[in-house]
Parts: structure tokens; C-alpha cells; sequence
């Protein structure tokens, strides 16, 4: 197995919308989830890293991403001409590596040696839950096992491994996604990105919720359960690099979305929710062990302020309201040490927290 090196990458993307898709799953509509509708052309790729690296500067780790559709599944002959600029690219050492993403029924041994031989460094694989029956209902046409199977070997080529989870799919409750987590960390992959289930016009899922056959997750319930799914992966080593779909200037303006808990800075809203649970579950083992609380202190570093606060003070109003008893203070730390921990006083007692 070759050894994976793990620094900070810089991505040029390119987005394939449903090429390659032996099946259309019941949530995807890739042209308004990538805010592209068109295929990308092999001139604009060519054209796009040239000008991003020269205007950027070539210092970092470069790596050209085609996301979006099926790439492994593909025509052979279609995936090398689109490949071709990012080759060149990476032989000429101005890019360090090519990411794909695609499905994990499209993977044999044979293509990722020659993507390897290509300049291919890191795989995305569309996993979504690890639950079987979950996978039947959302169309996907794999398996839990095609997708253990690909992970290893994905891993066994020395690629960098992610993954892409997507709670709230038709069926998922707390046991669902406490077992899709356990098997995901089985899987060993290095990044994981999590996409809470957001319901847009013209999928299956649309026509679903028209029916009332399907209900999207609350904002309350996806914050949970990506909450959940990224520190028990944390804790497994996988780094997570993205929680929420990003942002399109249609679905900030409710465009295109049916339902489901869409929010722009849902990301932050997950931090926020874990400093929540970390501070909560502090005060209540004090509470366990003295029984009373008069007052708490809570003292962060500078960058954490509105992780710790919550965006618009979150954080702040419900601990006012859940805790009306105790007398709450929230200050920035006088002395920023930038490592990363939070101090939370409670009476005389100083606890240390960090996520
Ligand atoms: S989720 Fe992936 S495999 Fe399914 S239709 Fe969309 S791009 Fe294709």
C-alpha cells in the first residue's frame, strides 16, 4: 500500500453533472446542486488551471477535481480526453494530484492503477448510508458491500480515500445512522464530506414529499445527526471537510428547493451545536456532583467566538433560557494562546474544553 500524504489541498473543480449515472437516485439533481448545467469542456479545463495557477501562484498542494456524475463510469475514451489538461498538468508538476469523485460500483483494481499511473490521487466515493434496505429505497443500484469493497481497494492503490454521507435519506432514524457511522469508521477513509438530505425540485424526492410519502429532516434534526456522524468520524481519525451543501446564489434565494434544512452556514451551525453539547454536558455533571450552579464562565479564544457563542448568539439565548437560574458571562480569553481550548468556570471549579 502506498503511503497517503495528508496536507492542505487546493482544489480547482470541475463539475460533471450526471455523466456516467447508470441510475438516477431518488435525491439527485447534480446541474442545480453544482449551480452548472452545462458539461465542462476539455479547452475550458485546460484553460481554467492555467489561469488559476498563474493568478494564485504555483506554492501548495494543487489538485484538479472533476466532481459531480459517475467519473469511473464513464466510456473509457471519454474519461481519458477529460483527464488529458489535468495529465498534462500534473506531469508538468504544476498540479501535485487529480481528484475524482464517483460510485462505488464503478471501481476495479485494473482502472485505479492506470488512474494512479494518470496522476490520480484521491477518490470521493458516494456512499450515503451504509444502511442496505435505505440504499434500495434511494435507487442507488449498489451495495454495502461494493462500497467496502471499493473503500479497500481505493486504499490498497495508496489513493486518498473520501467518502460522502448523507443522513436523512427515506428511513433513516437514530439506529440507522448510529450504524451507518460504525461502518462508515470501518472503512478507514481520510476525508468524509456530510450532506444532510435536501429535497430539490425535479427528483424523485420532490414528487415524494408532494405525496406526503416522505418527510425532509428539520434544520434541528440534520444539525444532530451531522453532529453526530462528524465527531464519531473525527474520533476515528477521518478528517471531515465539509458538512452542508455549499451554497448557490438559487438556493439562498429558495430557489429549486422543495424542503429539507438547507441553511448557507450550516457548517457553522454543527460547530456551534457541539460546543453546545460539550458546555451542557459540563454543567450537568457539575450539577450531578454539587448539585447547585450560581454562576458560569465561559472563556474562548478570538477566532472560536461565534463557534463558542453560536452565529447571531445561539448559544448564548439558549443557555439564558434552558439554565434561567444561573448566572452566565461569555468573554473572550484576555490571554490567546491559540491552542483551541475553552474554559469554562462553574462557581470555583475551572473545567477545559476542546472538541
Ligand atoms: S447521486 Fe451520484 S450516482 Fe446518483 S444520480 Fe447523482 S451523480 Fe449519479
Amino acid at each position: 500500500m502506498r503511503k497517503v500524504k495528508q496536507e492542505k489541498t487546493r482544489l480547482l473543480p470541475f463539475f460533471i453533472p450526471h455523466i456516467g449515472c447508470p441510475y438516477i437516485c431518488v435525491f439527485c439533481n447534480q446541474p442545480r446542486i453544482s449551480g452548472q448545467q452545462e458539461m465542462v469542456s476539455v479547452d475550458t479545463i485546460r484553460r481554467s488551471i492555467r489561469e488559476a495557477i498563474s493568478e494564485q501562484g504555483h506554492k501548495g498542494q494543487w489538485e484538479v477535481a472533476y466532481f459531480g456524475g459517475s467519473f469511473t463510469a464513464i466510456p473509457q475514451e471519454v474519461q481519458d480526453t477529460l483527464l488529458e489538461p489535468a495529465k498534462e498538468a500534473f506531469q508538468q508538476g504544476i498540479i501535485q494530484g487529480i481528484r475524482l469523485s464517483t460510485r462505488p460500483d464503478a471501481i476495479t483494481v485494473e482502472r485505479l492503477t492506470e488512474l494512479y499511473e494518470s496522476g490520480v490521487r484521491t477518490i470521493e466515493l458516494g456512499v450515503q448510508t451504509l444502511e442496505e434496505s435505505m440504499l434500495v429505497e434511494a435507487k442507488r443500484g449498489h451495495t454495502v458491500e461494493d462500497v467496502e469493497q471499493a473503500c479497500k481497494m481505493i486504499r490498497e492503490q495508496g489513493m486518498t480515500l473520501g467518502i460522502q454521507l448523507l443522513p436523512g435519506l427515506p428511513g433513516e432514524t437514530w439506529t440507522t445512522l448510529v450504524n451507518t457511522a460504525v461502518k462508515a469508521g470501518q472503512l478507514q477513509a481520510h476525508l468524509c464530506r456530510i450532506y444532510p438530505v435536501i429535497v430539490i425540485e425535479d427528483t424523485e424526492l420532490a414528487d415524494r414529499v408532494r405525496q406526503g410519502s416522505y418527510v425532509p429532516l428539520t434544520i434541528e434534526q440534520a444539525i444532530a445527526y451531522s453532529a453526530f456522524l462528524k465527531s464519531y468520524l473525527e474520533r476515528k481519525g477521518t478528517q471531515i471537510i465539509r458538512v452542508g451543501l455549499q451554497s448557490t446564489e438559487d438556493f439562498d434565494a429558495g430557489r429549486g428547493i422543495v424542503g429539507g434544512p438547507y441553511a448557507p452556514a450550516f457548517g457553522e451551525l454543527v460547530v456551534n451545536y457541539e460546543w453546545r453539547q460539550q458546555i451542557q454536558q459540563t454543567v450537568e455533571d457539575h450539577l450531578e456532583v454539587f448539585g447547585v450552579i450560581h454562576k458560569v464562565i465561559v472563556e474562548y479564544p478570538r477566532p472560536f467566538t461565534s463557534k463558542v457563542r453560536g452565529l447571531k448568539n445561539r448559544n448564548i439565548e439558549y443557555f439564558g433560557q434552558e439554565y434561567e437560574q444561573i448566572e452566565w458571562a461569555w468573554k473572550q480569553k484576555a490571554e490567546d494562546n491559540h491552542t483551541g481550548i475553552v474554559h469554562v468556570t462553574i462557581d470555583d471549579v475551572l473545567y477545559s474544553l476542546g472538541l
